[in-house]
């Protein structure tokens, strides 16, 4: 294993053990180190996802190759996240968690109204009115979008400056490389601090009368991780999951903990680039892409959801209503940001599009944060497993990771 990696491992157990020994007296050390690890992560990003994108697209040099690639890395994503949904609605369907159990109502979010948005606002959402104002914001598609722009027209000018523009944006982009390489050695800290602080301020009570609906996702993610993601590696890029996954964990450490793709982000193109060898044309384009439209764990976790609190309400979904949710999972997934809660937050779009009462939401509030980090991960896991199979479709050697030949 590699050096770092252990020692995210070492720290997320010591905040494990800390948290559940101290409580929250440990939050006087946990809470300076999670935040300092957050911050510099969170630092990088705008500019990471800015130079990525554009050196990403300067590098794939033409419409015809953008399109290709477009249309490859949004396949997968499409059908991963379909193939996540259709486990969780088969699972849900099957076990039916939610048959019988009575809940009282946990409070909403308070971030719920924000998100009570149609189907076209999501695609509105994309076109930024102003890309500078987005990216102050942190919004992540609409700068994505001004980008592609950018980095396309950049390969539409005379030779000469597009040589100067494009020898700025890699360099650019390979700075921002330098300073995720320092950021991660901060990890273990951050990983330890994060974790304490969740195991120090989560209550286990709540756990209970949800225990069934909790573990079914768990079994869900798990049978996307450990079944169909392999599968899709193995017969679309004749990789070797195992190595895959191994050349992974540091960046799947730190979405568990972080509960956030978009924060992991920086270390999830470094693997994918450095150790899974990935070239950057394809890893720059379509990580930030991923990191906020593909959330396998996401999709499968909100169809879950939304179907366990129809149950809990005594609603019988027809088969309409079925289709209706795997549709809107579908749209939700590729709405939320990659944000923690994020997930949660969507489903009301669901919830609305079957016309179930919002209230629902508060049901699962109590284990969200749990679910989160495992979600997390998937998502993480779908978006770097997607740049491998685009990248053995378009003819890289992906000598480390790939299967023996016959
Ligand atoms: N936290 C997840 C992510 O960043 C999104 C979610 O809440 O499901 O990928």
């Amino acid at each position: 294993m590699h050096r770092l990696t252990l020692w995210i491992f070492i720290g997320l157990a010591l905040g494990l053990v800390g948290g559940l020994i101290f409580g929250v007296k440990i939050l006087v050390a946990a809470d300076p180190l999670a935040n300092i690890f957050l911050r510099l992560l969170r630092m990088a990003i705008m500019p990471l996802i800015m130079t990525s994108i554009v050196s990403g697209v300067v590098g794939i040099g033409n419409a015809k190759g953008l399109g290709r690639l477009s249309i490859r890395t949004f396949g997968y994503y499409i059908v991963s996240s379909i193939l996540a949904i259709l486990t969780g609605q088969v699972l849900v369907n099957i076990f039916k968690p939610g048959a019988g159990v009575s809940l009282g109502l946990g409070q909403a979010p308070a971030e719920l109204n924000a998100a009570q948005q149609s189907v076209m606002d999501l695609i509105l959402r994309i076109i930024p009115e102003n890309p500078f104002a987005a990216a102050v914001q942190g919004e992540v598609l609409p700068v994505i979008f001004f980008c592609i722009l950018f980095g396309f027209f950049i390969t539409k000018l005379d030779n000469n400056r597009r040589e100067l523009l494009s020898s700025l944006v890699n360099a650019s982009f390979e700075i921002m490389m330098k300073i995720i390489h320092l950021i991660m050695w901060t990890a273990p800290l951050g990983v330890f601090g994060i974790t304490a602080r969740i195991v120090a301020q989560t209550g286990f009570d709540a756990f209970k009368p949800l225990g069934f609906y909790f573990i079914l996702v768990l079994v869900g993610l798990f049978f996307h991780i450990f079944i169909t993601l392999p599968l899709l590696l193995v017969i679309f890029a004749r990789v070797n999951p195992i190595k895959h996954y191994n050349n992974m964990l540091t960046p799947l450490l730190t979405a568990f903990s972080t509960c956030s793709s978009m924060v992991t982000l920086p270390l999830t193109i470094e693997a994918v680039t450095e150790r899974s060898s990935v070239s950057h044309k394809i890893a720059n384009f379509g990580l930030p892409i991923g990191a906020t439209v593909n959330m396998d764990g996401t999709a499968l976790y909100e169809c879950i959801a939304a179907i366990f609190i129809a149950q809990v309400y005594g609603f019988e979904l027809t088969f309409l209503q079925q289709m209706m949710v795997v549709l809107t999972a579908l749209l939700a997934s590729i709405g939320a940001a990659g944000v923690p809660m994020a997930g949660l937050v969507m489903i009301s779009v669901i919830l609305r599009a079957v016309g179930l009462p919002l209230e629902g939401i508060g049901m699962i509030l109590a284990v969200d944060r749990i679910l989160d980090m495992f979600r997390t991960s998937t998502n993480v896991l779908s978006d770097s497993c997607g740049a491998v199979i685009v990248a053995h479709w378009e003819g890289e050697p992906l000598t480390p990771i790939s299967l023996p030949k016959k």
